[in-house]
C-alpha cells in the first residue's frame, strides 16, 4: 500500500512553502464576459491584465460565428485530426491562417502552449543544434526539452551573444542550426530584433522560428505580427487564437510544406490530442477576417498605449521603455506588488503582480495590458486609481 498520507502531507508542505514565499497565486470568479470591464463578486471591474488586445473575446461577430459553426458542424470531434477529427473547417483555417501570414501550409493544435511542444521534436535531431533566447516562453523551453538536439542558450534580445552561439553551434559540427525566439517578450513588453535575427540566421544558414502570441493580429501590417513588422520572414511561426484573435483558444504552425507535412505525421500532441470544436475553428476564422482589415481597431490600441504609459510617467511611476501594450510598472519586491495589486482590487481595477520566479528577484511588477476596447474615460479612471493605490502604498 502507498502510503497516501504521507504524500498528502508532503503536498501541504510545499503548498505552505508557496504561501510562506508569498508565491500563491489566488484566481478571481469572473461572472461575465471576458471584457474591459468584468463583474467579480458583483463588482464591476476595470481589467488591466487580458490579453483582449483587440477587444474581440466578447465579440457579437464572433459569437455568432462560433454559433453558426455548431450548429452546421455540431459540438465536439470526439477524435484526432487524423482518424476521423478532420472538418473542411480546420482545413479552411489552416490554410486561412497560411494565407495571411505568409506561409504555404498550416497546422492546428489545441493550444500554442502544445504548438511548441510540438514543433521541435520532429523536425531536429540528434546531429542538429537549437539556439534559444533566455527569456523565451516556457512552452518553447520545454518543447525544446522534449529533442536530442544539441541545446544553446543566448542573452535576451542580445546580438553578439547570439551570433558567439551560432558560431559555436556551427563549430560544434551541427547539421541544421534552428534559432528560437519570441516575437515580444511578454513580462517586459520588448520586441525581439528580427531584423538582426534574421541577418545572422541567414549568414549563419540557420532556421528562424518565432513564437508570436503576444504580437499577432494586432501588430505589422495587417496584424500579421512582429516579421511583418520587421520586414522578414520566419522559418517557422507559432502563434495563439488565445490572445487577440478571439482569446478563445487554439494554437498553430505556420510553415513551408514540407515542414507542416512532417508535423501532421509525427507530432504528437497532433496525433494524440483531439480536434479543436468546429465552434472554435468557426470563430477562428471569423476573427482572421476582422482582424486582418481592423486598421482601427489597431489604432485605437496604439492610442489607448501610448495614453496610459504617459498617464503613469507623469504620475511619477517607473516603467519598462517601449511601444507594446504590454506596460509594466516597477515595483521592486514582490510583497510591495501584491500590496499595491490589492490595493488597485479596492480601487475596481484588476492587476495582476508579477514576481519571482517568473521575472528576475527585485524586478518585481504589475503587468498591465492595453486593450483596445477600452474608452478614453476608462483609462482616466483607471489612471486615478493608479494614483491613489501608489500613494496608499507609498510608491508615489
Ligand atoms: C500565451 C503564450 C503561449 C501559449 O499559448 P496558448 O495558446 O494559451 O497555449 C505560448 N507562447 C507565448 C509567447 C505566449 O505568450
Amino acid at each position: 500500500m502507498a502510503d497516501v498520507s504521507g504524500f498528502k502531507a508532503h503536498l501541504g508542505t510545499v503548498l505552505a512553502g508557496i504561501e510562506a514565499e508569498g508565491l500563491m497565486k489566488r484566481e478571481r470568479e469572473i461572472a461575465s464576459p471576458q471584457g474591459g470591464w468584468v463583474t467579480v463578486g458583483g463588482r464591476r471591474m476595470l481589467n488591466l491584465c487580458a490579453n483582449n488586445y483587440l477587444g474581440l473575446a466578447d465579440d457579437a461577430r464572433l459569437i455568432a460565428a462560433a454559433r453558426a459553426a455548431e450548429e452546421s458542424h455540431g459540438y465536439g470531434m470526439a477524435s484526432v485530426r487524423f482518424i476521423c477529427g478532420t472538418t473542411d473547417l480546420h482545413r479552411r483555417l489552416e490554410r486561412r491562417v497560411a494565407a495571411w501570414l505568409g506561409h504555404d501550409d498550416a497546422i492546428l493544435f489545441a493550444a500554442c502552449f502544445d504548438a511548441n511542444g510540438a514543433v521541435f521534436e520532429p523536425l531536429l535531431g540528434e546531429e542538429d543544434a537549437v539556439i534559444s533566447d533566455s527569456l523565451n516562453h516556457a512552452s518553447i523551453i520545454d518543447g525544446i526539452r522534449l529533442c536530442k538536439t544539441r541545446r544553446f542558450r543566448f542573452r535576451n534580445n542580445d546580438m553578439a551573444d547570439l551570433e558567439a552561439q551560432l558560431k559555436a553551434a556551427r563549430e560544434g559540427g551541427a547539421r541544421f542550426v534552428m534559432v528560437a525566439t519570441d516575437g515580444v517578450f511578454s513580462m517586459d513588453g520588448y520586441f525581439a530584433d528580427l531584423g538582426a535575427v534574421r541577418a545572422l540566421c541567414d549568414r549563419y544558414g540557420a532556421l528562424m522560428m518565432v513564437d508570436d502570441c503576444h504580437a499577432t493580429g494586432f501588430v505589422g501590417p495587417a496584424g500579421r505580427g512582429t516579421p511583418a513588422r520587421a520586414g522578414v520572414s520566419a522559418d517557422i511561426l507559432t502563434g495563439t487564437f488565445g490572445k487577440a484573435l478571439g482569446g478563445a483558444l487554439g494554437g498553430y504552425v505556420a510553415a513551408s510544406q514540407p515542414v507542416i507535412d512532417l508535423l501532421r505525421q509525427r507530432a504528437r500532441p497532433y496525433l494524440f490530442s483531439n480536434a479543436l470544436p468546429p465552434a472554435v475553428v468557426g470563430a477562428a476564422l471569423a476573427a482572421i477576417d476582422i482582424v486582418e482589415g481592423a486598421d482601427d481597431l489597431r489604432q485605437r490600441l496604439a492610442d489607448n498605449a501610448a495614453h496610459w504609459r504617459a498617464g503613469l510617467e507623469a504620475l511619477g511611476f517607473t516603467l519598462l521603455p517601449g511601444s507594446h501594450p504590454i506596460v509594466p510598472v516597477m515595483l521592486g519586491e514582490a510583497p510591495l506588488a501584491q500590496a499595491f495589486a490589492r490595493a488597485l482590487d479596492g480601487e475596481g481595477v484588476m492587476v495582476s503582480a508579477f514576481f519571482f520566479p517568473v521575472v528576475p528577484r527585485g524586478q518585481a511588477r504589475i503587468r498591465t495590458q492595453m486593450n483596445a476596447a477600452l474608452t478614453k474615460e476608462d483609462l482616466e479612471f483607471g489612471l486615478a486609481a493608479f494614483g491613489r493605490a501608489g500613494k496608499k502604498v507609498g510608491v508615489l
